[in-house]
Formats: C-alpha cells, structure tokens, sequence
C-alpha cells in the first residue's frame, strides 16, 4: 500500500509498505479520509513527541473496515468508521483512575505506531465507532479533532452566561468557539491573525484586542507565548485559562496575578470519554463542523495538501486527503 511516512525533519516521504495485520482486538480499516492536524506539522518541523523514525504518519482519519481481529465482536467488514488515535493501556495509575486519556503508556496513532496517512491502519476496535450512513468520511475524520475540544470546553467549567475568550483561529480555535457557544457562553469572542479564519466563525465576536481583566474564561488555541499572556492579561478575578495548545517553550507566568486575583490555570491533553458526544456533535445541525474542512486533495496530491496545510491560512482551514 502506499502511506506517508516520517523520515526524519522536514522528512515526509511516499513510500510502499505492507498492508498492516490487525491483532486479536484491532480492526483493519481501508483510509477514505484523513485530516492534516496543526500537531501533524510540528511533528514533521520539530518532531517535539520524539516520534521513532520511520513512521507513518496521520492520526485524524475514517474509513471503511475490511478485516476484523478474531476477538472483535461489535465491527464487522462493510462498517464504516471514524478512528480515535489515543490508545490507553487500561492497566497502569492514570488509567486505573479513570485518567484514560492521561494514560502514562498511552499508544498514539501515528507517534509510536503507524497512523492513517496510508491506504489502510490498523486500530484497537474499542478506539473506532461507526459512523451514520449520511455522514461523510471526511467529517468522520474529525472525531477526534471534535472530542480534544470538547476537552478544552470541559475544563473551562460551566460556560452558561460567561464572558469567553478564544485566542487562535485555527480550525481547533474554531471548532472550540463553536463548542462554546452551543454550551451557553454569554458572550464568546475570538482573536486572531488571519480575516478569513475568523470569518470562518459563526456566532462569535471577533475582537483585534480584548479588554484587560474582563473574561472569565480564556482559551489558548495556540502554540505561543505572547498567545499565552494575551489569555492571562484577559482574566478577571476568579477567571481560569484553559491551556489547549501545546506551548513548546516555557511562558513566565505571573504568579503575583494569580495569587491577587485568584486565577486559575487549566490544561486539556486529549479527551475523557468523550469521542461518543463528539460523534453526536459531529451530525449536529447547527454546529455543522463539517464547514471547517475547506479543502478535499487527492491523496496523489499530498504534499499540494500539506503545503496548503502549512501555508494556506488566508484561504484554507483543515485539509483532507481523500483516498480512493
Ligand atoms: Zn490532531
Ligand atoms: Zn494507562
């Protein structure tokens, strides 16, 4: 089959490989559609996870399954599926807490094994749902996109009547003010650098600068420092930051702030439990997700797609690799 696979930086290469097997508890599924994420970029800049060269990458995808484990009993050849990459291992302490997602030997698509960048990956069944027959691939695709967001909206707490700020207007920026203001946000406004992304946002202010000490909720939705002090400069007395992105250097923190307003500071890695609701969220009338996927590419044409992914903002948003 044919896949992308990380070769080292700045190294993404089409090459052929086997068709994975699928173990007693995974499923083989044929790639319809996979999403290029914000992650998958830094990883081929950066490779900030340590990713194991090589690797084939893609870890936002959905498809069709073709073979099942001989222990799978809820799939079947035919079903068509959306994948979830985070693999928890169910038995170390995170787990055992209920901390799934916080998993210490956490397997990841696309990180420490081959994700859906390929014609066909494999997935541990409990970590694939199906999708209604009416629902696109490509939506499907953005299941998991859909349930780390829902994450970021979690742990800013209970947003009915809040002021919310959104920094980024990336699709995770988008999709996490549209997650916003279906949970009751009062008021959600969003900044960011590029006019067509923001206009991409339905139901939101778009602001140029926020107002010192006046949100109750801040969202960073992107990997930066000034990003980062514009969330906690926004915080009134008693507000909290939820801390989405991945920020890859340290941001000084003004602890004298948090001590005199009494802020709070939240992270949100992956998601607990909440690829179902993100499948309910993703066939939601009114939220239509599925409108931040500007682009569907060929998979023959990947690195028109990636270069899109990268360099695109004034006129793309998420892209698709569409597999044959
Ligand atoms: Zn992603
Ligand atoms: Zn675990």
């Amino acid at each position: 089959m044919q896949a992308l696979q990380l070769q080292g930086i700045d190294r993404l290469v089409q090459v052929s490989v086997p068709v994975p097997v699928p173990s007693d508890d995974e499923v083989l599924i044929q790639t319809k559609t996979a999403t290029i994420c914000t992650s998958d970029l830094h990883d081929i800049q950066s490779n900030p996870f340590g990713i194991a060269y090589p690797r084939v990458m893609g870890h936002e995808g959905a498809g069709v399954i073709v073979q099942c484990g001989a222990k799978v009993k809820a799939l079947q050849p035919g079903d068509r599926v959306a994948a979830h990459p985070v693999i928890p291992c169910s038995v170390c302490e995170e787990c055992l807490r209920g901390l799934e997602h916080l998993c210490s030997n956490m397997g990841h698509l696309g990180i420490d094994r081959d994700g859906c960048f390929a014609e066909y990956f494999v997935l541990r069944a409990d970590r694939v749902r199906k999708i209604p027959a009416d629902m696109p691939y490509a939506t499907g695709a953005l299941l998991e996109p859909v349930s780390v967001c829902l994450e970021a909206v979690a742990r800013a707490g209970n947003l009915k009547d809040k002021k919310v700020l959104i920094v980024g207007d990336g699709p995770f920026g988008n999709i996490i003010a549209r997650l916003a203001v279906k949970a009751g946000a009062g008021c959600t406004m969003v900044v960011g650098r590029t006019p067509f992304r923001l206009q991409m946002i339905p139901g939101v202010e778009i602001v140029d600068k926020t107002p010192d000490r006046s949100v109750d909720i801040a969202i960073l939705a992107v990997g930066n420092s000034d990003a980062a002090n514009t969330c906690m400069k926004a915080l009134r007395p008693r507000g909290r930051m939820v801390v989405f992105s991945a920020v890859h250097q340290p941001v000084p923190v003004d602890l004298f702030s948090v001590h005199v307003l009494e802020l709070e500071i939240a992270g949100a890695c992956n998601d607990e439990n909440k690829i179902d609701e993100a499948l309910q969220c993703l066939g939601e009338k009114g939220l239509e997700l599925q409108d931040i996927i500007t682009h569907q590419i060929s998979f023959d044409r990947w690195e028109e797609a990636f270069d899109m992914a990268r360099n695109g903002h004034g006129r793309a948003l998420k892209v698709a690799l569409i597999f044959q």
